[in-house]
Formats: structure tokens, C-alpha cells, sequence
């Protein structure tokens, strides 16, 4: 439907959906790429994914050796695996608090749902206060938008981004 519109009209319509704060600039390639993203992640083709709840369990680690180690670390707020139809929220996903406590909680189900199809968490340069730059993951809103410009192909991978963009779209 998007992709038989006129390529300015593309452009305005990448613009107006606020696609450019999480992917850059328009391309046709991106625009094609997160179509497809956004459409396996629809339950009519994705299937169920399940979600396994620890929230009320003290942080802890599965036992070593597991392939799927759960890790609910003091700052992990969920998990997810490539091909694996099933998210697990920890207990910091449900403590979080602040304005944008449920907007992040409703933000890292997509982030986990999108590591089901196989995308990342990449990172970005970032530069800290002392004037050195490093590498970091490209979590939370400022990494993420950081990433946008600087890769936008790596943005389209990650995903924090795919996560950021969907919540931006609920009414
Ligand atoms: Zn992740």
C-alpha cells in the first residue's frame, strides 16, 4: 500500500509517522525492511508468543548450563530469544516507576517479541562526560535516536528501536 504511493508522498508519510527519530532519513530499502519487520510480528503470522511472568521472584539466575539462562539481573527488565516463541518479564520490568513507567513496560514487550524474530541489541558511540567515547547499547530513548543517525541500518536491527517506534504509534 506504502510502497505504490509516489516517492514523495513516501517521504511525508515517513515523516509524519515519526519514522525518521528511530530509522533516519527515508530510504526505500528501510521502508521495505520495517514493513516486513512489523508485519511478522503480527499475530496472524508471528503465532502465539507466550510470556512467562517472574515478577514476583527475587532476582535470580537459572542454573548454568540451561540454553536459555534466564537472567532477571537488578537491571534486566525481560528476555527474549531468536526463534523462540516466549518473552520473560523480571521483576524490574513491574518496579519501574515514573512518567514513563508503562510506556517502557509496554516498549521492551515489543523490544523481547522483536529478539523472537531474530534482531539485536546493537550499540553506538557515545561520548561520557569526561570527553571519551565508548561503546554502549543502544538502550533507552537518547541511545536509540543516536543510533538512528548514526546507523540507520543498525537501527533497523535493533531492537530498542522497533520497540520505541511501535509505542510511538498507540494512541
Ligand atoms: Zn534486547
Amino acid at each position: 500500500m506504502v510502497a505504490a504511493a509516489p516517492k514523495d508522498e513516501r517521504i511525508d508519510r515517513w515523516r509524519n509517522l515519526g519514522l525518521q527519530k528511530w530509522f533516519g532519513e527515508f530510504s526505500e530499502r528501510g521502508l521495505r525492511v520495517l514493513g516486513r519487520r512489523y508485519e511478522k510480528l503480527e499475530p496472524a503470522s508471528s503465532g502465539t508468543l507466550f510470556v512467562e511472568c517472574r515478577l514476583g521472584q527475587e532476582f535470580l539466575d537459572d542454573a548454568p548450563g540451561n540454553d536459555m539462562r534466564i537472567s532477571c539481573g537488578h537491571s534486566t527488565w525481560a528476555q527474549g530469544w531468536p526463534g523462540v516463541r516466549k518473552l520473560v518479564l523480571c521483576p524490574k520490568w513491574a518496579m519501574e516507576k515514573g512518567p514513563d513507567a508503562n510506556m517502557e513496560r509496554v516498549q521492551s514487550i515489543v523490544h523481547e517479541a522483536m529478539h523472537y524474530l531474530g534482531m539485536q541489541d546493537m550499540s553506538v558511540q557515545v561520548t561520557n562526560s569526561s570527553g571519551k567515547t565508548e561503546r554502549k547499547k543502544a538502550y533507552r530513548e537518547t541511545y536509540a535516536q543516536l543510533l538512528a543517525q548514526e546507523r540507520p541500518g543498525a537501527a533497523r536491527f535493533n531492537a530498542e528501536n522497533l520497540g520505541y517506534f511501535a509505542v510511538s504509534r498507540l494512541p
